[in-house]
């Protein structure tokens, strides 16, 4: 089956995405806590699709270790990765673009990982920030990429994002069925 692999720093509110466009929950734990998702889990939607939960990258408090063992499950992920079909990076729509952020997308297109950007929290921010922030998000991206990649504005807990989310996984899906 198809896979979507949902991505980014600690924090910045996977867990709280997942259980929104799963509908569930308590499916993945949701914590204040960095590093609560050390493995990867998978969830079934709909029958017809995996859900990849990856660990957080770019931990401020872990050790350097630590850090290795996220990063060698991040990357043994991405090069084995026979069912995936794009990857979700989430990003807090509160925070100027982090490097951290930027390479790990660079990366993703380095490997010929195609990719969605989520932005998350968007509840947080007053819609004419949310726009200048994805300005600056396309003014840096745009120095690397030919486009800006495709991106969504989500809050888990506005329940905002959600069906364009799933639309474009069943878009994609849809696609691959044709294929
Ligand atoms: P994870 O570590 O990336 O899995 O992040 P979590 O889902 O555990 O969320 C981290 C923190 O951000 C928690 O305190 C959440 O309640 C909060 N959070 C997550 N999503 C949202 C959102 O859409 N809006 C707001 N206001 N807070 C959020």
């Amino acid at each position: 089956l198809p896979e979507y692999a949902f991505i980014g720093r600690s924090n910045v509110g996977k867990s709280s995405l997942i259980n929104m466009l799963t509908g569930r929950k308590s499916l993945a734990k949701t914590s204040g806590k960095p590093g609560k998702t050390q493995l990867i889990n998978h969830f079934l939607i709909n029958k017809n699709w995996f859900l990849v939960d990856l660990p957080g990258y770019g931990y401020a408090k872990v050790s350097k270790s630590a850090k290795k063992t996220f990063q060698k499950f991040i990357t043994q992920y991405f090069s084995l990765r026979e069912q995936l079909v794009s990857a979700f990076v989430l990003v807090d729509i509160r925070h100027d673009p982090q490097p951290i952020d930027l390479e790990f997308m660079q990366w993703l297109g380095e490997n010929n990982i195609p990719f969605s950007i989520v932005f998350t929290k968007a509840d947080k921010l007053k819609p004419k920030a949310i726009e200048n922030h994805i300005e600056d998000y396309k003014t840096i991206l745009l120095e690397t990429w030919e486009d800006m990649p495709n991106y969504f504005i989500t809050s888990s807990s506005k329940d905002i994002g959600k069906d364009a989310v799933l639309s474009y996984i069943d878009e994609l899906n849809g696609n691959l069925n044709l294929g």
